[in-house]
Protein backbone atom coordinates (compact mmCIF):
# COMPACT_ATOMS: atom_id res chain seq x y z
CA UNK A 1 0.00 0.00 0.00
CA UNK A 2 1.48 3.60 -0.96
CA UNK A 3 0.84 6.49 2.28
CA UNK A 4 0.46 9.43 1.37
CA UNK A 5 -0.52 12.91 3.32
CA UNK A 6 -2.67 15.57 1.83
CA UNK A 7 -2.39 19.18 3.02
CA UNK A 8 -5.72 21.22 2.26
CA UNK A 9 -5.93 25.08 1.18
CA UNK A 10 -8.79 27.45 2.19
CA UNK A 11 -10.54 24.83 4.38
CA UNK A 12 -7.96 25.80 7.07
CA UNK A 13 -9.59 29.30 7.62
CA UNK A 14 -13.35 27.76 8.10
CA UNK A 15 -13.35 28.41 11.63
CA UNK A 16 -16.39 26.39 13.21
CA UNK A 17 -17.57 24.75 9.69
CA UNK A 18 -13.58 23.51 9.13
CA UNK A 19 -14.40 19.78 9.99
CA UNK A 20 -17.42 19.94 7.56
CA UNK A 21 -15.20 21.19 4.65
CA UNK A 22 -12.57 18.48 5.76
CA UNK A 23 -15.41 15.08 5.82
CA UNK A 24 -16.14 16.68 2.46
CA UNK A 25 -12.96 16.01 1.05
CA UNK A 26 -12.63 12.99 2.74
CA UNK A 27 -15.99 11.94 0.82
CA UNK A 28 -14.54 13.02 -2.38
CA UNK A 29 -11.11 11.49 -2.05
CA UNK A 30 -12.65 8.04 -1.38
CA UNK A 31 -14.96 8.47 -4.21
CA UNK A 32 -12.42 9.59 -6.69
CA UNK A 33 -9.94 6.71 -5.46
CA UNK A 34 -13.12 4.12 -5.56
CA UNK A 35 -12.03 2.53 -8.97
CA UNK A 36 -8.47 1.94 -7.72
CA UNK A 37 -9.03 -0.64 -5.61
CA UNK A 38 -9.16 -0.23 -1.66
CA UNK A 39 -7.97 2.79 0.38
CA UNK A 40 -8.23 4.44 3.55
CA UNK A 41 -8.75 8.08 3.83
CA UNK A 42 -8.65 9.04 7.54
CA UNK A 43 -8.36 13.01 8.95
CA UNK A 44 -4.94 13.46 11.24
CA UNK A 45 -3.37 16.28 12.44
CA UNK A 46 -4.73 19.27 10.23
CA UNK A 47 -3.52 16.55 7.26
CA UNK A 48 -5.45 13.95 5.62
CA UNK A 49 -3.72 10.40 6.15
CA UNK A 50 -4.07 7.72 3.02
CA UNK A 51 -3.04 4.59 2.59
CA UNK A 52 -4.13 3.06 -0.57
CA UNK A 53 -3.62 -0.11 -2.79
CA UNK A 54 -3.68 2.36 -6.01
CA UNK A 55 -0.39 2.85 -7.77
CA UNK A 56 1.55 6.12 -6.88
CA UNK A 57 1.40 6.89 -10.63
CA UNK A 58 -2.32 7.00 -9.99
CA UNK A 59 -2.06 8.17 -6.60
CA UNK A 60 -0.72 11.63 -7.62
CA UNK A 61 -2.81 12.29 -11.07
CA UNK A 62 -6.22 11.73 -9.23
CA UNK A 63 -5.03 13.87 -6.46
CA UNK A 64 -3.64 16.42 -8.14
CA UNK A 65 -7.24 17.23 -9.70
CA UNK A 66 -8.87 17.09 -6.43
CA UNK A 67 -10.77 20.46 -5.77
CA UNK A 68 -9.52 21.28 -1.79
CA UNK A 69 -6.07 20.00 -2.15
CA UNK A 70 -3.61 22.33 -1.92
CA UNK A 71 -0.32 19.77 -1.94
CA UNK A 72 0.12 16.53 -0.60
CA UNK A 73 2.94 14.07 -0.56
CA UNK A 74 3.98 10.38 -0.63
CA UNK A 75 5.52 9.71 2.59
CA UNK A 76 7.02 6.94 4.86
CA UNK A 77 5.55 6.04 8.67
CA UNK A 78 8.07 5.35 11.12
CA UNK A 79 7.47 4.41 14.57
CA UNK A 80 8.10 7.18 17.14
CA UNK A 81 11.69 7.35 18.04
CA UNK A 82 14.45 9.69 16.83
CA UNK A 83 16.39 6.54 16.05
CA UNK A 84 13.42 5.30 13.67
CA UNK A 85 12.88 8.28 11.89
CA UNK A 86 16.51 8.98 11.11
CA UNK A 87 16.84 5.14 9.59
CA UNK A 88 13.87 6.03 7.43
CA UNK A 89 15.52 9.08 6.95
CA UNK A 90 18.19 7.54 5.54
CA UNK A 91 16.28 5.06 3.50
CA UNK A 92 14.52 7.43 1.55
CA UNK A 93 17.05 9.76 0.87
CA UNK A 94 19.46 7.01 -0.36
CA UNK A 95 16.75 6.35 -2.80
CA UNK A 96 16.81 10.02 -4.24
CA UNK A 97 20.45 11.39 -3.89
CA UNK A 98 22.11 9.14 -6.46
CA UNK A 99 19.15 10.50 -8.66
CA UNK A 100 20.77 13.72 -9.38
CA UNK A 101 23.98 14.23 -11.44
CA UNK A 102 25.88 16.25 -9.45
CA UNK A 103 28.67 15.92 -7.45
CA UNK A 104 27.15 18.21 -4.82
CA UNK A 105 23.40 18.00 -3.40
CA UNK A 106 22.19 20.86 -1.80
CA UNK A 107 19.58 19.89 0.51
CA UNK A 108 17.81 21.33 4.51
CA UNK A 109 15.87 19.07 6.73
CA UNK A 110 12.31 20.75 7.75
CA UNK A 111 10.63 19.23 10.79
CA UNK A 112 6.93 20.01 12.03
CA UNK A 113 6.11 18.92 15.16
CA UNK A 114 2.23 18.39 15.34
CA UNK A 115 2.79 16.44 19.19
CA UNK A 116 4.18 19.21 21.41
CA UNK A 117 5.42 15.87 23.58
CA UNK A 118 8.16 14.98 21.76
CA UNK A 119 11.05 15.83 23.58
CA UNK A 120 12.90 17.78 20.82
CA UNK A 121 12.11 20.83 19.15
CA UNK A 122 11.42 20.98 15.66
CA UNK A 123 14.53 22.59 15.05
CA UNK A 124 16.61 20.57 17.18
CA UNK A 125 15.19 17.69 14.94
CA UNK A 126 16.05 19.27 11.93
CA UNK A 127 20.04 19.65 12.64
CA UNK A 128 20.22 16.50 14.20
CA UNK A 129 18.52 14.33 11.08
CA UNK A 130 20.44 16.75 8.66
CA UNK A 131 23.87 16.08 10.83
CA UNK A 132 22.94 12.27 10.35
CA UNK A 133 22.35 12.32 6.70
CA UNK A 134 25.35 14.74 5.92
CA UNK A 135 27.34 11.56 7.69
CA UNK A 136 25.46 9.00 5.45
CA UNK A 137 26.24 10.64 2.29
CA UNK A 138 29.14 12.96 2.20
CA UNK A 139 27.62 15.04 -1.37
CA UNK A 140 24.50 16.07 0.63
CA UNK A 141 25.34 20.00 1.34
CA UNK A 142 22.86 22.29 3.70
CA UNK A 143 21.41 25.08 1.57
CA UNK A 144 18.45 26.81 3.29
CA UNK A 145 16.97 28.38 0.59
CA UNK A 146 16.23 26.74 -2.36
CA UNK A 147 17.84 23.62 -2.05
CA UNK A 148 17.85 20.60 -4.51
CA UNK A 149 16.41 18.27 -1.90
CA UNK A 150 14.35 19.04 0.93
CA UNK A 151 13.33 16.34 3.65
CA UNK A 152 10.28 16.81 5.44
CA UNK A 153 9.92 15.16 8.76
CA UNK A 154 6.29 15.37 10.68
CA UNK A 155 5.97 14.12 14.59
CA UNK A 156 2.45 12.96 14.43
CA UNK A 157 0.76 11.85 17.63
CA UNK A 158 2.21 8.24 17.25
CA UNK A 159 3.82 7.82 14.31
CA UNK A 160 7.10 10.05 12.67
CA UNK A 161 6.20 11.11 9.23
CA UNK A 162 9.25 11.36 6.24
CA UNK A 163 9.28 12.69 2.72
CA UNK A 164 11.37 14.20 0.01
CA UNK A 165 8.62 15.80 -2.18
CA UNK A 166 5.25 17.66 -2.32
CA UNK A 167 3.03 18.05 -5.49
CA UNK A 168 0.88 20.80 -5.92
CA UNK A 169 -2.65 20.52 -5.90
CA UNK A 170 -5.53 22.39 -7.76
CA UNK A 171 -6.60 24.50 -4.41
CA UNK A 172 -9.85 25.52 -3.95
CA UNK A 173 -12.65 23.76 -2.07
CA UNK A 174 -14.23 20.53 -2.25
CA UNK A 175 -17.33 19.64 -3.99
CA UNK A 176 -19.97 20.11 -2.24
CA UNK A 177 -23.31 18.15 -4.03
CA UNK A 178 -25.36 20.59 -2.07
CA UNK A 179 -24.57 23.35 -3.92
CA UNK A 180 -25.01 22.95 -7.61
CA UNK A 181 -25.40 24.72 -10.55
CA UNK A 182 -26.13 24.08 -13.80
CA UNK A 183 -23.13 25.38 -16.31
CA UNK A 184 -24.13 25.99 -20.05
CA UNK A 185 -21.34 23.79 -22.17
CA UNK A 186 -20.77 24.45 -25.78
CA UNK A 187 -17.84 22.74 -27.16
CA UNK A 188 -15.78 26.01 -27.55
CA UNK A 189 -12.66 27.03 -25.41
CA UNK A 190 -14.24 28.85 -22.91
CA UNK A 191 -17.60 27.63 -21.28
CA UNK A 192 -15.04 24.39 -20.07
CA UNK A 193 -13.10 26.32 -18.50
CA UNK A 194 -15.52 28.43 -16.24
CA UNK A 195 -17.36 25.16 -15.00
CA UNK A 196 -13.92 24.32 -13.78
CA UNK A 197 -13.63 27.41 -12.13
CA UNK A 198 -16.59 27.30 -10.32
CA UNK A 199 -16.16 23.43 -9.41
CA UNK A 200 -13.08 24.16 -8.25
CA UNK A 201 -15.08 26.62 -5.57
CA UNK A 202 -16.90 23.76 -4.25
CA UNK A 203 -20.17 23.33 -6.14
CA UNK A 204 -21.09 20.62 -7.79
CA UNK A 205 -21.64 21.58 -11.89
CA UNK A 206 -24.55 19.69 -14.12
CA UNK A 207 -24.00 20.49 -17.31
CA UNK A 208 -26.29 21.28 -20.35
CA UNK A 209 -25.55 21.55 -23.97
CA UNK A 210 -27.93 22.78 -26.89
CA UNK A 211 -27.57 20.74 -29.59
CA UNK A 212 -28.97 21.56 -32.87
CA UNK A 213 -29.92 18.64 -34.86
CA UNK A 214 -30.16 18.36 -37.82
CA UNK A 215 -28.64 21.69 -38.40
CA UNK A 216 -25.31 20.96 -36.13
CA UNK A 217 -24.05 17.12 -36.38
CA UNK A 218 -23.08 14.13 -34.05
CA UNK A 219 -19.72 15.74 -33.84
CA UNK A 220 -20.24 18.88 -32.02
CA UNK A 221 -22.50 16.44 -29.22
CA UNK A 222 -19.52 14.09 -29.19
CA UNK A 223 -16.79 17.01 -28.51
CA UNK A 224 -19.12 17.71 -25.88
CA UNK A 225 -19.52 14.75 -24.53
CA UNK A 226 -15.86 14.21 -24.64
CA UNK A 227 -15.08 17.64 -22.72
CA UNK A 228 -17.79 16.55 -20.66
CA UNK A 229 -15.98 13.47 -19.77
CA UNK A 230 -12.95 15.26 -19.27
CA UNK A 231 -13.64 17.28 -16.86
CA UNK A 232 -15.50 14.25 -15.19
CA UNK A 233 -12.10 13.70 -13.06
CA UNK A 234 -12.68 17.18 -11.07
CA UNK A 235 -15.72 16.13 -9.35
CA UNK A 236 -17.16 12.10 -7.97
CA UNK A 237 -20.45 12.59 -10.35
CA UNK A 238 -21.06 14.50 -13.10
CA UNK A 239 -24.67 14.65 -15.24
CA UNK A 240 -25.01 16.07 -18.80
CA UNK A 241 -28.14 17.37 -20.21
CA UNK A 242 -28.31 17.43 -23.49
CA UNK A 243 -31.18 20.15 -24.98
CA UNK A 244 -32.66 20.11 -28.38
CA UNK A 245 -32.79 23.08 -30.01
CA UNK A 246 -33.07 23.12 -33.47
CA UNK A 247 -37.67 23.84 -33.19
CA UNK A 248 -36.85 26.83 -31.23
CA UNK A 249 -34.05 28.14 -33.69
CA UNK A 250 -36.71 27.62 -36.25
CA UNK A 251 -39.18 29.29 -34.17
CA UNK A 252 -37.30 32.55 -33.25
CA UNK A 253 -36.06 32.72 -37.36
CA UNK A 254 -39.18 32.33 -38.64
CA UNK A 255 -41.10 34.79 -35.87
CA UNK A 256 -38.53 37.35 -34.83
CA UNK A 257 -36.33 39.92 -36.10
CA UNK A 258 -32.99 38.75 -37.56
CA UNK A 259 -30.66 41.11 -36.03
CA UNK A 260 -31.76 40.23 -31.67
CA UNK A 261 -31.86 36.18 -33.43
CA UNK A 262 -28.45 35.40 -30.82
CA UNK A 263 -30.14 37.08 -28.13
CA UNK A 264 -33.03 35.28 -28.22
CA UNK A 265 -31.44 32.50 -28.74
CA UNK A 266 -29.60 33.07 -25.33
CA UNK A 267 -32.66 33.97 -23.67
CA UNK A 268 -34.28 30.44 -24.30
CA UNK A 269 -31.03 28.50 -22.77
CA UNK A 270 -31.26 30.52 -19.64
CA UNK A 271 -35.50 29.49 -19.19
CA UNK A 272 -34.51 25.86 -20.13
CA UNK A 273 -31.60 26.29 -17.36
CA UNK A 274 -33.84 27.53 -15.14
CA UNK A 275 -36.03 24.53 -15.45
CA UNK A 276 -33.20 22.30 -15.43
CA UNK A 277 -31.76 23.95 -11.93
CA UNK A 278 -35.06 23.85 -10.61
CA UNK A 279 -35.50 20.32 -11.04
CA UNK A 280 -32.15 19.22 -9.87
CA UNK A 281 -31.90 21.99 -6.99
CA UNK A 282 -29.22 23.69 -8.16
CA UNK A 283 -28.45 27.22 -7.11
CA UNK A 284 -27.12 29.43 -9.73
CA UNK A 285 -26.69 29.32 -13.66
CA UNK A 286 -22.76 29.46 -15.17
CA UNK A 287 -22.17 30.91 -18.38
CA UNK A 288 -18.08 31.22 -19.84
CA UNK A 289 -18.94 34.92 -21.17
CA UNK A 290 -15.86 37.12 -21.24
CA UNK A 291 -17.30 41.15 -21.13
CA UNK A 292 -17.19 41.65 -24.60
CA UNK A 293 -15.56 39.07 -26.60
CA UNK A 294 -18.21 38.94 -28.69
CA UNK A 295 -20.66 40.92 -30.22
CA UNK A 296 -23.39 38.56 -27.70
CA UNK A 297 -21.40 39.60 -24.41
CA UNK A 298 -21.59 43.31 -24.53
CA UNK A 299 -22.61 44.47 -21.43
CA UNK A 300 -26.14 45.94 -22.74
CA UNK A 301 -26.67 42.14 -24.36
CA UNK A 302 -25.95 40.37 -21.44
CA UNK A 303 -28.43 42.51 -19.34
CA UNK A 304 -30.88 41.25 -22.20
CA UNK A 305 -29.74 37.47 -22.16
CA UNK A 306 -30.00 37.05 -18.50
CA UNK A 307 -32.61 39.05 -17.39
CA UNK A 308 -35.43 36.03 -17.84
CA UNK A 309 -33.27 33.87 -14.99
CA UNK A 310 -34.93 33.75 -11.66
CA UNK A 311 -31.50 32.01 -10.88
CA UNK A 312 -28.51 34.17 -10.24
CA UNK A 313 -25.82 33.76 -13.81
CA UNK A 314 -22.73 32.86 -12.97
CA UNK A 315 -19.76 34.32 -15.21
CA UNK A 316 -16.64 33.35 -13.81
CA UNK A 317 -14.59 34.59 -17.00
CA UNK A 318 -15.76 37.79 -17.53
CA UNK A 319 -12.94 39.85 -16.34
CA UNK A 320 -10.22 37.55 -18.41
CA UNK A 321 -8.55 37.86 -21.42
CA UNK A 322 -8.44 35.07 -24.14
CA UNK A 323 -5.26 34.43 -23.81
CA UNK A 324 -5.80 33.88 -19.87
CA UNK A 325 -8.96 31.79 -20.73
CA UNK A 326 -6.47 29.79 -23.23
CA UNK A 327 -3.94 28.94 -20.68
CA UNK A 328 -5.92 27.63 -18.12
CA UNK A 329 -8.18 25.47 -20.97
CA UNK A 330 -4.42 24.10 -21.76
CA UNK A 331 -4.06 23.90 -17.83
CA UNK A 332 -6.75 21.56 -17.60
CA UNK A 333 -6.49 19.59 -20.45
CA UNK A 334 -9.98 21.00 -22.34
CA UNK A 335 -7.92 22.95 -24.91
CA UNK A 336 -7.29 20.21 -27.23
CA UNK A 337 -10.80 19.03 -27.60
CA UNK A 338 -11.96 22.59 -27.61
CA UNK A 339 -10.08 23.61 -30.36
CA UNK A 340 -11.51 19.91 -32.70
CA UNK A 341 -13.53 22.46 -35.80
CA UNK A 342 -16.92 21.55 -35.53
CA UNK A 343 -19.93 24.25 -35.13
CA UNK A 344 -22.02 25.15 -32.48
CA UNK A 345 -25.62 26.02 -32.42
CA UNK A 346 -24.93 30.01 -32.05
CA UNK A 347 -23.77 30.00 -36.04
CA UNK A 348 -27.35 28.15 -37.02
CA UNK A 349 -29.52 31.24 -39.06
CA UNK A 350 -26.54 33.38 -37.54
CA UNK A 351 -27.39 36.91 -38.46
CA UNK A 352 -25.48 39.37 -40.83
CA UNK A 353 -25.03 42.14 -38.32
CA UNK A 354 -26.08 40.77 -34.90
CA UNK A 355 -27.35 43.97 -32.78
CA UNK A 356 -24.28 44.51 -30.30
CA UNK A 357 -27.16 46.97 -28.12
CA UNK A 358 -30.03 45.71 -27.94
CA UNK A 359 -32.76 47.63 -26.76
CA UNK A 360 -34.62 45.13 -24.00
CA UNK A 361 -37.99 46.17 -24.96
CA UNK A 362 -37.65 45.20 -28.29
CA UNK A 363 -36.21 41.91 -27.21
CA UNK A 364 -39.43 41.41 -24.59
CA UNK A 365 -41.66 42.81 -27.84
CA UNK A 366 -39.96 39.91 -30.38
CA UNK A 367 -40.07 37.33 -27.95
CA UNK A 368 -43.96 37.74 -26.58
CA UNK A 369 -45.09 37.82 -29.87
CA UNK A 370 -43.89 33.85 -29.94
CA UNK A 371 -46.94 32.56 -28.89
CA UNK A 372 -45.92 28.49 -28.80
CA UNK A 373 -42.85 29.94 -26.84
CA UNK A 374 -43.83 27.96 -23.74
CA UNK A 375 -44.57 24.45 -25.68
CA UNK A 376 -41.18 25.01 -26.99
CA UNK A 377 -39.51 25.42 -23.87
CA UNK A 378 -41.12 22.74 -22.33
CA UNK A 379 -40.70 20.39 -25.07
CA UNK A 380 -37.19 20.63 -24.85
CA UNK A 381 -36.52 20.18 -21.20
CA UNK A 382 -38.70 16.70 -21.82
CA UNK A 383 -36.92 16.27 -25.24
CA UNK A 384 -33.24 16.19 -22.94
CA UNK A 385 -31.02 13.49 -22.86
CA UNK A 386 -29.08 12.62 -19.60
CA UNK A 387 -25.85 11.20 -19.41
CA UNK A 388 -24.26 10.36 -15.72
CA UNK A 389 -20.46 10.15 -15.61
CA UNK A 390 -18.68 8.33 -12.27
CA UNK A 391 -14.57 10.22 -12.12
CA UNK A 392 -12.16 8.11 -13.70
CA UNK A 393 -15.03 5.35 -15.12
CA UNK A 394 -16.94 6.89 -17.61
CA UNK A 395 -20.16 5.25 -17.48
CA UNK A 396 -23.10 5.73 -19.54
CA UNK A 397 -26.66 5.61 -18.41
CA UNK A 398 -29.38 7.29 -19.98
P1 LIG B 1 -17.56 29.19 -25.65
O1 LIG B 1 -16.10 29.25 -25.98
O2 LIG B 1 -17.83 28.64 -24.28
O3 LIG B 1 -18.38 28.55 -26.71
P2 LIG B 1 -17.97 31.74 -26.79
O4 LIG B 1 -16.87 32.70 -26.51
O5 LIG B 1 -17.98 31.01 -28.10
O6 LIG B 1 -18.03 30.69 -25.59
P3 LIG B 1 -20.79 32.30 -27.15
O7 LIG B 1 -20.84 31.34 -28.27
O8 LIG B 1 -21.43 33.65 -27.29
O9 LIG B 1 -19.30 32.60 -26.66
O10 LIG B 1 -21.42 31.60 -25.90
C1 LIG B 1 -21.38 32.22 -24.65
C2 LIG B 1 -21.79 31.20 -23.62
O11 LIG B 1 -23.13 30.74 -23.88
C3 LIG B 1 -20.95 29.95 -23.65
O12 LIG B 1 -19.76 30.12 -22.93
C4 LIG B 1 -21.88 28.97 -23.03
O13 LIG B 1 -21.88 29.10 -21.62
C5 LIG B 1 -23.25 29.38 -23.57
N1 LIG B 1 -23.53 28.64 -24.82
C6 LIG B 1 -23.39 29.03 -26.10
N2 LIG B 1 -23.78 28.04 -26.96
C7 LIG B 1 -24.20 27.01 -26.21
C8 LIG B 1 -24.71 25.69 -26.47
N3 LIG B 1 -24.88 25.24 -27.70
N4 LIG B 1 -25.02 24.91 -25.41
C9 LIG B 1 -24.85 25.33 -24.15
N5 LIG B 1 -24.37 26.55 -23.83
C10 LIG B 1 -24.05 27.39 -24.84
MG1 LIG C 1 -19.05 29.28 -28.56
Amino acid sequence: MHSIIVRYSEIGIKGKNRHLFENRLVQNIRAHLKPFGKSNVNRRWGRLEIHSDASKEDLTEVLAKIPGIANFSHVVFSPLSLNDIEATAKEIVGKVVNEFRETAVTFRVTAKRANKDFFMISTEIEATIGAALQDAFPQLKVQLTDPMLEVGIEIWEKQGVVYTEKTRGIGGLPVDDRERVVSLISGGIDSPVASWMIMKRGCRVIYLYFHSFPFIGEQTKEKVTDLVKHLSVYQPESRLYIAPFAEIQKAIKMQTPEKLRTILYRRFMNLIANQIAKKERARAIVTGDALSQVASQTLTNLNCTSENSAFPVLRPLIGMDKIEIMALSRMIGTYPISIQDFPDCCTVFQPANPATKAYLPDVLEAEESMEDRNRLVDEAVEGCEIYNYYCHENRLNI
